[in-house]
């Protein structure tokens, strides 16, 4: 299997601007309401969202 993105809750503060979100190819991050992002099966393992990410929340696993 391949590898997917992974935020870490702790560091991610929800913002409702999200830049990696914006730039996913895959619209494979979501939150629930006013929580942390979190990324959804769709993800392609690109890694694109890692470089958006302002607080450095997001990592391959
Ligand atoms: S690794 Fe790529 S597909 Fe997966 S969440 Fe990040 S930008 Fe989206």
């Amino acid at each position: 299997m391949g590898r997917q993105a992974f935020i870490d809750a702790a560091r991610c503060d929800g913002a409702a601007d999200c830049p990696p979100r914006a730039h996913c190819p895959a619209g494979a991050i979501f939150r629930e309401e006013e929580g942390p992002y979190f990324v959804g099966p769709g993800c392609l393992g690109c890694g694109r969202c890692l470089a958006f990410c302002p607080l450095n929340a997001i990592r391959l696993v």
